[in-house]
């Protein structure tokens, strides 16, 4: 029997690293800065925004530029990244031998751009683990093309154009890709095209998800079809032909 998966497609921050690390408070915060700094908004009103921006058009840039803001996608990632405690993300040689582990195509699909996700995947010692990284500028190309800032919408997670880009650039048969996110409306959002889903981080069933993963520890546990049919089952054949070959080897006479 065959795993029913194969590829696993994962999401980077809060999902292959905690939420409790301190990155996404910082993000908050870089984010709320540049509302201030860069926008001229005032703190109070900069709070309530960056909530707002992120519950109406998915992120701050995409509200900022649907509004009008000409903000370029590579400054403000530079602001709200470019100044994170990187540190604070540790080596995880578990993750990563559980990683290793899956035979699997493995692909990262975030909201953040490249140098994030490159950064934190290093941080975290997996930047070997995956085959591809689908991020802010494979589902925005032609964003540094536009004449002015609403003329290419920003496409995020969960929009099923950004779902859709993403599954069409990692070439994914849907039917059989697993999809881990920490966020219920990109799961739900995977959902509906069809993919198998996992919430991560997160305790409890909610109809979105086929799974849900308190932690990666519990992968094997919580989904454990991931192996079925893989790598060991094709050694386990092989090695028991070896075998079979070796007595018949030693039990026919030369030159029977
Ligand atoms: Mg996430």
């Amino acid at each position: 029997m065959d795993s029913p998966f194969n590829c696993l497609i994962f999401d980077l921050d809060d999902t292959l690293y905690p939420s409790k690390t301190g990155i996404a408070q910082a993000v908050k915060k870089n984010i709320e800065d540049f509302l201030i700094e860069k926008c001229g908004f005032s703190e109070t009103k900069a709070s309530s925004l960056r909530v707002e921006l992120f519950k109406t058009y998915g992120s701050t840039l995409a509200g900022l530029r649907a509004l009008g803001y000409d903000i370029d996608a590579d400054d403000y990632h530079g602001f709200v990244h470019g100044r994170l405690p990187y540190d604070l993300i540790k080596p995880d040689s578990q993750l990563r031998n559980l990683l290793h582990s899956i035979p699997q195509r493995k692909i990262i699909f975030t909201n953040s751009d490249m140098n994030h996700a490159i950064k934190c995947l290093k941080r975290l010692g997996l930047e070997d683990c995956f085959e591809q990284i689908i991020c802010f500028e494979t589902m925005n190309p032609n964003l540094p093309n536009a004449t002015r800032p609403d003329e290419f919408p920003v496409l995020l997670k969960p929009s099923m154009d950004a779902m859709k880009i993403a599954l069409d650039v990692a070439n994914v048969d849907s039917r059989r890709a697993l999809f881990f996110d920490d966020n219920i409306r990109n799961v739900g959002a995977g959902k509906v095209l069809g993919l198998r889903t996992v919430l991560v981080g997160k305790t409890g069933k909610i109809k979105e998800a086929d799974y849900v993963l308190e932690n990666f520890n519990n992968l094997a546990q919580v989904i454990p079809e991931i192996w079925v049919g893989q790598s060991n089952g094709g050694n386990e054949r092989i090695s028991r032909t070896r075998s079979e070959l070796e007595s018949i080897l030693t039990t026919t006479p030369v030159g029977a």
